[in-house]
């Protein structure tokens, strides 16, 4: 019997701004009873996880802080294991912030900077920041050319809101690639950080032997799934359409219309009182 994980996309997948999708509750109810392990991951570093919990519970959904992964957790815990402390200076929303504090390494903000901290910045870690100032950019700028690692929460350059496409961390991370000269290493999907550290916490709702990535965007979930290995479902109720499909090279393995029809397909595919 194949043993199940599956990695959730949040927006786009389980609700959009803050109405939920249809089926979205019903889909996570049946992965709980079911104890098939799951976790859900967002390129978004501007919320925690804990953010997170409390806007799903607004919706009737109930999930664990410990099943949220951001790409502002993601960032803290790949730095964790792969990095030595060192002074971090954020670019960022609060988010990330609240994660880089976590960190324990210490942070130099842009009033710390503008004493000369910035000289002993060893990170600089850019995210979305709705708060972004020139000040924020010009010491992220001369941080990493005085040496800091340059770190990138995910590559999203826009995202969809209400008056359109927005600039998204991307948009940012290019601003300093720009100012120097430098390549950052991005956490989020459809890279490996996010797949190292999604699937580590995978592993502690449960065994299993397939991956799927459930998402709504072929340029960062459905990439990141085919790019890994894992079995990448696609829905329709986000940022990318059938129409997109159709004229990409990153092809899903399933569409489906909706979460709402991922208990069905699960059960057909693991086949009855599997
Ligand atoms: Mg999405």
């Amino acid at each position: 019997m194949m043993k199940l994980g599956i990695i959730l996309d949040m927006d786009g997948v389980l609700y959009r701004g803050e109405e939920p999708l249809k089926g979205a509750r019903e889909a996570v109810d049946f992965l709980k009873e079911r104890g098939i392990p799951f976790v859900l991951l967002t390129n978004n570093s501007t919320k925690t996880p804990g953010s997170y919990r409390e806007k799903l519970l607004r919706m009737g959904i109930e999930v664990s802080e410990e099943r949220i992964v951001t790409s502002g957790l993601a960032t803290r815990l790949y730095m964790e294991e792969h990095f030595k402390p060192g002074k971090v200076f954020v670019i960022g929303g609060e988010g990330l912030l609240e994660e880089m504090k976590g960190l324990g390494w210490g942070i130099v903000d842009v009033e710390g900077a503008k004493e000369g901290g910035w000289r002993d910045v060893e990170y600089v870690v850019v995210g979305l920041d709705p708060d972004l100032t020139y000040e924020k950019l010009k010491y992220g700028t001369l941080a990493v050319r005085n040496g800091a690692r340059f770190i990138g929460t995910n590559p999203d350059t826009t995202y969809p809101a209400e008056e359109g496409l927005y600039p998204g961390a991307g948009a940012i991370v290019a601003a300093l690639k720009a100012s120097t000269g430098e390549e950052p290493i991005i956490i989020g999907k459809p890279n490996e950080p996010a797949y190292e550290v999604a699937v580590e916490r995978l592993r502690s709702f449960g065994d299993f032997d397939e991956v799927w990535m459930v998402g709504d965007r072929l340029d960062t979930d459905i990439a990141f799934a085919k790019r890994f290995g894992m079995k990448a479902v696609m829905v329709l109720t986000g940022v990318s359409s059938l129409e997109d499909v159709e004229g990409s090279g990153t092809r899903p393995d399933v569409v489906l219309t909706g979460i709402g029809e991922l208990p069905e397909y699960i059960e057909a595919e693991l086949g009855e009182g599997g």
